[in-house]
């Protein structure tokens, strides 16, 4: 099996030098035990914070040991009759290319049309942690204008998408025109380039004249001053991330208007989506639907190879991917 370690903790954006490939043989499977063959690997944000030395809602990552994320494979050994060879899987066993399990942790994939690797994205964590923000905590309504950040990226992307389905007005912020085009293309209603504007607070009070109600917030910063500028009263925020802010090397300033949640007497939420999982199977009911019907589309950003790993996710930080952002393994 290769697997990538963590060699050193980042200090600012993560490099390669703080990855390092490392090869070991495997054991044969024992007894209730399978072997399994990565074929898909997952990289995201929370990761840069699993790679500091802190106590967090999950264990952070050891130096010297294999780094842990989703991943989808296939049991190409087995003495695990729930587990036939052949079954597609999913487990948090990413960030290498095969692996010994006792059943443990995996996931059978559903049977289904979709790519085994949907279930990374629209299908998995991304899409459930948009659904869950907009409808579980900003309380989603008709009616809203929905400001969402990151907006092309994995959850930012299928947010935007549910939130027009639902038949707010959506605006989102976006790090390059090519991703602008793609959300207009996707219905959303105006886009705006942050790299390309100086004045972030003006840019949404002229996308959005009428105001924000809701804010799905996944960048934090500049981002979040801005939209508190210009939300209307009772507005909602549901803080999913803050990306803007996760390399960051000194403690960063609050936003400098917070007297704003008082004057507009807005309510905001931070969450986990880990904490609504027994609501997955309401949330893949529905996307499952909209997909059938063709409502709603994704985009995918590939980079090829376990060696690839670490590249794929210091991209998320330089805004490469458009969608999700996976590794094919
Ligand atoms: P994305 O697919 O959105 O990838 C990250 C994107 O963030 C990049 O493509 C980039 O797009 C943008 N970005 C990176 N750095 C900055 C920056 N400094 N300022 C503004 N934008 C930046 O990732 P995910 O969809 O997986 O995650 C989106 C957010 O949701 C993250 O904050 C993540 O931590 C959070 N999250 C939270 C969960 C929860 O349970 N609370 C679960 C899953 C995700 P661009 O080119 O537009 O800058």
């Amino acid at each position: 099996s290769q697997q990538i370690h963590l060699a050193s903790r980042p200090e600012g954006t993560p490099t390669t030098d703080n990855f390092e490939l490392h090869s070991t043989a495997l054991p044969d499977p024992r007894e209730g035990e399978v072997l399994v063959k990565n074929t898909w690997m997952s990289v995201d944000p929370y990761m840069r914070g699993r790679m500091v030395d802190r106590k967090s809602y999950v264990p952070p990552f050891q130096i010297g040991e294999a780094l842990e994320g989703g991943a989808i494979g296939e049991v190409t050994e087995s003495n695990n009759p729930d587990f036939p060879v052949g079954s597609k899987v999913s487990s948090m066993l990413g960030w290498r290319t095969h692996f010994i399990s006792n059943g443990e942790g995996l996931t059978r994939l559903p049977e289904t049309a979709l790519p085994d690797q949907s279930f990374l994205g629209i299908m998995g964590m991304p899409g459930m942690t948009a659904w869950t923000g907009l409808f579980r905590i900003a309380e989603l309504k008709p009616t809203d204008t929905v400001f969402i950040s990151a907006a092309s990226g994995a959850v930012g992307s299928i947010a935007c998408q549910i939130a027009k389905m639902h038949g707010c007005k959506v605006i989102g912020s976006v790090g390059s025109q090519e991703k602008a085009d793609y959300l207009l293309s996707l219905g959303v209603d105006a886009v705006i380039n942050y790299k390309e504007t100086n004045n972030l607070t003006q840019a949404l009070a002229e996308a959005a004249p009428q105001g924000i109600d809701v804010y799905f917030e996944n960048v934090g910063g500049e981002h979040l001053e801005a939209t508190l500028n210009n939300m209307n009263d009772y507005g909602r925020i549901a803080v999913c991330g803050l990306i803007s802010q996760y390399n960051a090397t000194e403690p960063q300033p609050g936003p400098s208007n917070m007297a704003m949640l008082i004057i507009k007497k807005l309510k905001m939420q931070g969450f986990i989506v880990f904490d609504h999982w027994a609501h997955y199977g309401e949330y893949a009911q529905q996307m499952g639907q909209w997909i059938t019907e063709g409502k709603i589309k994704w985009e995918e950003t590939v980079f090829e190879g376990i060696d690839q790993a670490p590249n794929a996710f210091i991209g998320l930080f330089e805004g490469k991917n458009k969608g999700k952002m996976l590794v094919k393994l």
